[in-house]
């Protein structure tokens, strides 16, 4: 009896443990959505999964669309200010530095849209060369990810190799 009273204790500060880290994850938010909570023996990428990553990814996806609207704004609102010819150039590389931003969030954008396609077409959140689980958390990290850990660290070893970097 005493044994599992002690038994009972540990558990208890074990879960006190556990709660104090789900407490903290809690906290952290995935483009303003909070992070998933795997119950045990649930199905990956089951239906609530899925929409959980369909909800983080059009999430992002605001927010890029967000920030190319005020990039764009804001070289309308600079490009009427008329500047002097010695801030001329300054502001053209301001601008093609801005251009360059917003290009990258466009392809990010598209590369958002493919994924979510892939989540319609239940094709989201497995490895592309081994087929294995990507896992929940590292989705949540790089919701685009189509790559396990494993296969991703391979990948950069081999362009590293290719190009002597
Ligand atoms: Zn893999």
């Amino acid at each position: 009896m005493a044994l599992s009273k002690h038994a009972n204790e540990t558990n208890k500060s074990q879960n006190n443990a556990i709660n104090t880290i789900k407490r903290e994850s809690a906290s952290l938010t995935i483009h303003g959505l909070p992070r998933y909570e795997e119950k045990i023996g649930e199905e990956y990428m089951n239906e609530s999964q899925r929409n959980h990553f369909r909800a983080i990814l059009k999430a992002w996806r605001q927010e890029l669309m967000e920030e190319v609207d005020r990039t764009v704004n804001h070289m309308q609102d600079e490009a009427a200010n008329f500047p002097a010819p010695a801030d001329r150039a300054t502001q053209e590389e301001e601008f093609s530095i801005e251009l360059r931003t917003r290009d990258r969030e466009r392809k990010l954008i598209k590369k958002i849209d493919r994924t979510l396609i892939r989540v319609d077409d239940n094709d989201y959140g497995f490895c592309d060369q081994c087929g294995v689980d990507i896992g929940v958390r590292r989705l949540e990290a790089r919701p685009t990810a189509n790559l396990c850990v494993d296969c991703k660290t391979l990948d950069e070893i081999k362009e590293k190799q290719i190009t002597g970097g």
